[in-house]
């Protein structure tokens, strides 16, 4: 992919509901998705770039609880259907599930060159108080910046909230009613809007610049459960999930640095979905730092019957991970070796 200086740039925005489109039900108050129309009505700023802005809308809108992989997989085909006609995509998305879209997306989407921007809002864009304009028109922006020498500024899979830009797969949603809906905790913001926006060279990733086609892969294998510990867990709820027969990957969210019930029924249950072939990630519950097996004896013994470490990994990005890396190999020792490897900058190894 040469970069032609000289073309005026273009985004694609990609409409797929949530409440940034979202208008009450006169009769019940209840938000529903509205047409796109309504949203370009309400932000005539986006007439104002000196760029070509055009839009697409999902059928049927949805609200981001909703969203299931066939989505994702829409969504990378019209991607990479209209890569060459755009400099940066923006996709507009519920809240609820952005991080999961966002870190799915990201591993689907092989030899990115371009920025695809996901943006959504707390509150309706007609709203007065809105926070979904300033969302949108800097998603915009940041989806068509190109450097001097006319490559994309951000060549990744990312998120726009509150000011802040983050890697989608290092995001998580983290407040239900503030503007600062989102954060990273393990990685710095890969930029930053003020009264201009500020990139974070160091932090953002770059591709390889070269004439590498975008691949993308919509083969996904979503028999993945997370099992989330906590005091009390029973014996049973634990078999259920473990071992059940639709299961070939189960994400173990664990206690800080990955600790577990060191309880012999709990191990014995490890011990047989390991010997069953399940693959099983260790994800810690907490919002920032890693696993690491090797500190306490309830870590150890994890690790010792085939957990495998998430390092600082998010849930919404194992998830997107497990069903990439499921979907392309049958075998799962290829599938565990990979989990152990950065491939999207997900993990800080
Ligand atoms: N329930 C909405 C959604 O995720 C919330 C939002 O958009 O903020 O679609």
């Amino acid at each position: 992919m040469i970069p032609d200086k000289g073309k005026k740039s273009s985004v694609l925005l990609i409409y797929t509901g949530g409440t940034i489109g979202m208008k009450e039900d006169p009769k019940t108050g209840a938000l529903k998705p509205f047409d796109f129309k309504g949203i370009l009505d309400e932000v005539p700023e986006l007439g104002k770039f000196a760029f070509k802005v055009d839009s697409f809308t999902f059928q049927p809108l949805i609200d981001s609880s909703d969203v299931e992989p066939h989505l994702w997989k829409q969504l990378a085909v019209l991607i990479k259907n209209r890569y060459e006609e755009y400099d940066g995509f923006v996709i507009l998305h519920g809240t609820d599930t952005m991080a999961y879209s966002a870190s799915a997306l990201s591993f689907m989407l092989d030899n990115l060159q371009k920025p695809v921007v996901f943006t959504g809002s707390q509150l309706p864009i007609g709203r007065p108080r809105t926070d979904g304009k300033e969302n949108l028109i800097s998603s915009v922006e940041i989806a068509s910046a190109k450097d001097a020498s006319g490559h994309a500024t951000v060549p990744e899979v990312c998120i726009y909230f509150n000011s802040q830009l983050l890697r989608g797969n290092r995001s998580t949603k983290v407040n239900a009613t503030g503007f600062d809906a989102f954060c990273s905790p393990n990685l710095p913001s890969l930029a930053v809007a003020g009264i201009d926006i500020r990139y974070n060279t160091g932090v953002i990733r770059y591709p390889v610049w070269n004439d590498g086609e975008l691949t993308v892969s919509t083969k996904l294998d979503t028999r993945v459960s997370v099992l989330k510990i906590h005091p009390g867990i029973t014996e049973q709820a634990v078999r259920d999930i473990l071992l059940g027969s639709g299961t070939r990957a189960v994400i173990l969210e664990t206690y800080g640095a990955g600790n577990a019930i060191s309880k012999e029924w709990f191990l014995n249950i490890i011990k047989e979905a390991d010997a069953m072939g399940k693959i099983l990630l260790n994800v810690t519950q907490c919002l920032s730092g890693d696993v690491n097996m090797d500190i306490y004896e309830t870590g150890r013994s994890l690790k010792k019957t085939g957990v495998l470490s998430g390092y600082d990994i998010t849930t919404e990005s194992a998830l997107g991970k497990l069903f990439f890396l499921m979907g392309k190999h049958s075998g799962n020792s290829q599938v565990k070796a990979l989990l152990s490897h950065n491939m999207r900058g997900e993990i800080s190894k």
